[in-house]
């Protein structure tokens, strides 16, 4: 695989401001913060997406997550966090290696809610849409 710009951090080969280091998972503070202790949590192995990601290998990202809001709160005084990853480039994905990205919120930083990413609402019913959704999970004729 060519060269991976989250996997040099990873492998300490590249440097980072590190906050948290733990086996599975890597935690350092995104270069061109949105707000103060914007923090991407990796997982140490390399996947684009989720779906590329062992399965063991979820629950250890996301206890980091957990992790670092509790670090962000208590140094910082984050009041709040917008977590989220953009998955794909269709969402704004530029760095092909998966990373969630915790943004700590503080009263008065005139950010939004996730909502405020995109406003293309369908004008398909919900039930529509989840019917659509659930017939994905049916196995498929063979
Ligand atoms: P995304 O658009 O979700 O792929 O976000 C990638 C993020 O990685 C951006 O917010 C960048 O600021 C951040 N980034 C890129 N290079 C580095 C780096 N060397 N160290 C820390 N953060 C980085
Ligand atoms: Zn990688």
């Amino acid at each position: 695989m060519a060269t991976c710009l989250f996997c040099e951090i990873a492998q300490r080969r590249r440097p980072a401001e590190v906050v948290l280091d733990d086996p599975q998972a890597l935690a350092f503070l995104d270069i061109y913060p949105s707000a103060r202790g914007h923090t991407l949590v990796i997982p140490r192995a390399h996947a684009e997406y989720l779906g590329e990601l062992d399965d063991a290998l979820i629950g250890p990202l996301f206890q980091a997550v957990k992790r670092v809001t509790e670090l962000l709160q208590r140094a910082l005084g984050a009041q709040g966090f917008t977590v989220g990853l953009n998955h794909g480039r269709a969402a704004g994905q530029h760095v092909p290696h998966l990373h969630v990205h915790i943004i700590p919120r503080y009263a008065g930083d005139r950010g939004t809610g996730v909502q405020g990413v995109v406003r293309s609402a369908p004008d398909e019913p919900l039930a529509q849409v989840a019917a659509a959704v659930r017939r994905s999970a049916e196995p498929r004729p063979s």
